[in-house]
């Protein structure tokens, strides 16, 4: 089990990492999600033992790790451009560590990888030989090949076009869940985020505002600025956080109102009026800016039998599910 406790880190005398406080359970899986320069690459580094922590406790279960140097934590790094040896073939790629400490079997253990990553019989390829995404894999299973007790994964997808970082999100959770792994993965990448890890902390300006099960952290941002991280898509507070939650049938308390997409839906009769602004017709419904009255304009949907356009005058329900309240900051 890996602890964080208050852990801050300088740059000169610059604070890069303020507070923050982890735990990480053995086979778990958790990202650090945050925008770039919240310094989550500095909290990585530091976890890895790269950079010197200004006050505060990194340990693994209850072994402080400071002085303990980065080889002799048995943890693995991976790095969004992976950095291959591209003069070495794959196959040599992975097997790098396992030939350094003389591990018997090697050559079966590296099949073994491969296959894990579904690279199989791409063991004699040069790295310039391959596309991103294989890359990625070969780097992961060159950081599985010694089972690391801890995978620290910076922005592992991030250098990839968008349908391949998908997939490879996909994959890459089922790779670390297949080999039972322990991994810290920082992103900025919400989407990423959500897809390979079980836990999610969010972290901001240098804290970890926020962690907890990813279902949690979802339907319950700890404050605005977080809502719109996570993506939702705008915070609406005061009186017109009260109109849409009371029309949710929501109590109406001192709270902000996160709004995913599309968190109304226009209906024959609802609480809510509003005056449709835009409509674009997509293959299953009618996806609307709605200028609502007391709240302003939100995203709507409405199905393809109802026929709003623009300038029409519509009812609508507000779709709880759309929504998060949040504690306002005051
Ligand atoms: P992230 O990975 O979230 O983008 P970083 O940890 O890389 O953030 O950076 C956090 C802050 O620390 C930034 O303000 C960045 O400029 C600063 N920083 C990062 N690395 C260094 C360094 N080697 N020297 C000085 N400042 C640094
Ligand atoms: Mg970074």
């Amino acid at each position: 089990m890996l602890t964080l406790d208050g852990v801050s880190i300088a740059y000169d005398g610059v604070p890069a990492v303020i507070d923050a406080s982890l735990r990480l359970e053995d086979g778990e899986v958790l990202a650090v999600l945050g925008p770039s320069g919240s310094g989550k690459s500095t909290l990585l580094r530091a976890v890895a033992g790269l950079e010197p922590v200004t006050t505060g406790r990194i340990a693994w279960d209850d072994g402080d790790l400071a002085g303990v140097p980065t080889h002799k934590r048995g943890f693995a790094l991976m790095f969004q451009d992976g950095q291959l040896f591209g003069h070495l073939t794959v196959a040599r790629n992975v097997g790098y560590a396992l030939r350094l400490r003389r591990t018997p079997n090697a050559a079966a253990r590296v099949r073994e990888l491969l296959e894990l990553v579904g690279l199989e019989g791409y063991g004699d390829r040069l790295p310039a030989t391959l596309s991103g995404g294989e890359r990625q894999r070969v780097a992961l299973a060159r950081s599985l090949a010694v089972q690391p007790r801890l995978l620290l994964l910076d922005e592992p997808l991030s250098a990839l076009d968008a349908g391949l970082r998908e997939r490879l999100a996909n994959d890459l959770r089922d790779i670390l869940r297949a080999a039972g792994t322990t991994a810290l993965m920082v992103t900025h990448d919400q989407e990423e985020a959500f897809t390979v890890a079980d836990r999610l902390a969010v972290m901001r300006a240098g804290r970890i505002v926020q962690q907890g099960d990813i279902a949690a952290v979802w339907r319950a941002p700890a404050d605005p600025e977080t809502a719109l991280f996570l993506g939702y898509a705008r915070v609406l507070e005061g009186e017109s956080a009260g109109t849409l939650l009371r029309a949710a049938g929501l109590p109406d308390d001192d709270a902000a109102v996160a709004v995913r997409r599309s968190a109304l839906v226009v209906a024959d009769a609802g609480p809510l009026a509003g005056v449709v602004v835009s409509a674009r017709v997509t293959p299953e419904l009618i996806r609307l800016v709605v200028e609502v009255d007391g709240i302003g304009a939100v995203d709507a949907v409405a199905r393809l039998d109802t026929h709003p356009a623009a300038g029409d005058r519509v009812s609508m329900v507000v779709d709880a599910s759309r929504l998060a309240v949040t504690p306002t900051t005051s």
